[in-house]
């Protein structure tokens, strides 16, 4: 049932608000599908996501004219939060996240009618075609072009990283359309289906073994130009405002809280929770864990209050995914020659996947922004260096 269309969420209390996501996701929620070492294929979760769009629930950001749940920052935080919280898996949603929001801001009504319900139903299944070999960190050198030729843009160019590329129908894809001006200024933000002629998805398997990432190759790709979002040549602008709100959650401290639990319970199991080396180091990361939610509460209350987060959030992502990696490599040496075990292992009352954390938190200091960029921007921007 589609509840969104009929409830004001905004007036309900947030406690009340709160105990009735939560006992929808508890009660609805795949319990094997809980927290999962890696991102789920649209196989493994999709069925989970089509319940969600059923209810109303899958774009809880998006205003209510759009087909969201119309929430406020503060609502917006607590369902979050309460995902978060019982580990539900991350699904594609660069469509919830990224296109939607782009459309409804700098889109036409005729590209609104057009993508967004495809969008909310997920028929649509979205993928971020911004990184590039060479064109990473600096992503203005992107190199893939987009030539005009009538009504149509013609692709041509390589993408790399492209998560679950394999999965998605469609792609938002940054382009060179002026090769003549300046490195950002040529840059073009375009919608692509993926099951155009010229479009070549290979998948990337990674230290895991798992095919997360694609490269994904374009030749002489026809798209009709009214698939161009904004303005010519001002994608760079289209793309940047896309890292505004969620930026607090790549900083969340979840992640690191949950690592730190597997690690009390198997230190607790292997006997080493009275060693003064491994207590001392278990209690400085837990600490740093502690310090990290306090400063994670307070640029909450500036989401809560609606203003723009300023740059120093970025000292979240730093603190969110370096605990995090402490905390996995921590589990890795507590556990001793089961660390080398793949997949689940029996620890306390339940099954732990050991090395889950450690390939979850190792690529978390590179995607959205790496932490070296992070700390160019807390020593340029926050501390004028
Ligand atoms: C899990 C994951 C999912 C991803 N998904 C996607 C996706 O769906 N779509 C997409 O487009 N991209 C995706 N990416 C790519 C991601 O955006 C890039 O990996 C990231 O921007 C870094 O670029 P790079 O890998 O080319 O490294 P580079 O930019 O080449 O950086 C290499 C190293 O040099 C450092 N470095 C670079 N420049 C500077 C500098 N100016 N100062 C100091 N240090 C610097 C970096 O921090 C890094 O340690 C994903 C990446 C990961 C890990």
């Amino acid at each position: 049932m589609n509840t969104s269309s009929t409830q004001d969420w905004n007036a309900l209390d947030d406690d009340a608000f709160r105990a009735l996501i939560r006992s929808r996701f508890e009660a609805d929620y795949p319990t094997h599908l809980r927290y999962t070492s890696r991102r789920l294929r649209w196989h493994e979760n999709g069925e989970w996501y089509r319940h969600m769009s059923a209810m109303g629930w899958i774009a809880p950001a998006w205003p209510v004219a759009h087909g969201g749940m119309g929430l406020s920052p503060t609502k917006l935080l607590i369902f979050h939060e309460e995902q978060e919280r019982w580990g539900i898996g991350r699904f594609q949603d660069h469509g919830i996240l990224m296109v939607g929001p782009v459309l409804i801001r700098f889109g036409t009504d005729a590209q609104r009618e057009r993508w967004l319900p495809h969008i909310l139903s997920c028929e649509h299944i979205w993928a971020q075609g911004y990184s590039e070999p060479n064109a990473g960190s600096d992503l203005a050198s992107l190199r893939t072009e987009a030539r005009i030729e009538g009504d149509e843009f013609v692709i041509t160019g390589q993408k790399i990283w492209t998560t679950l590329a394999q999965d998605a129908t469609h792609m938002f894809v940054l382009a060179r359309t002026d090769k003549q001006a300046k490195k950002q200024a040529g840059i073009s933000f375009i919608l692509v289906d993926l099951t155009s002629p010229g479009v070549r998805v290979r998948p990337i398997r990674d230290l895991a073994g798992h095919e997360e990432f694609n490269e994904v190759f374009f030749d002489h790709v026809r798209v009709p130009i009214d698939h161009l979002v904004g303005p010519l040549n001002a994608g760079w602008d289209v793309a940047k405002a896309l890292l505004g709100f969620e930026r607090i959650h790549i900083g969340s401290p979840k992640l690191p809280q949950y690592a730190l639990g597997i690690l009390a319970k198997l230190a607790q199991l292997r006997g080493c929770h009275t060693d003064p080396v491994f207590k001392a180091r278990f209690n400085a990361l837990r600490m740093d864990i502690e310090d990290h939610c306090d400063i994670y509460a307070r640029f909450v209350e500036i989401v809560k209050r609606g203003e723009p987060l300023p740059d120093e959030v970025s000292v979240l992502k730093i603190l969110a995914t370096e605990t995090f990696q402490r905390a996995a490599d921590l589990i890795l040496e507590t556990a001793g020659p089961a660390a080398q075990l793949h997949g689940s292992v029996p620890i306390g009352d339940g099954l732990v996947d050991l090395l889950g954390p450690f390939y979850k938190a190792m690529p978390a200091s590179i995607y959205g922004g790496s932490n070296e960029i992070q700390r160019n921007i807390l020593a340029k921007n926050v501390l004028h260096l």
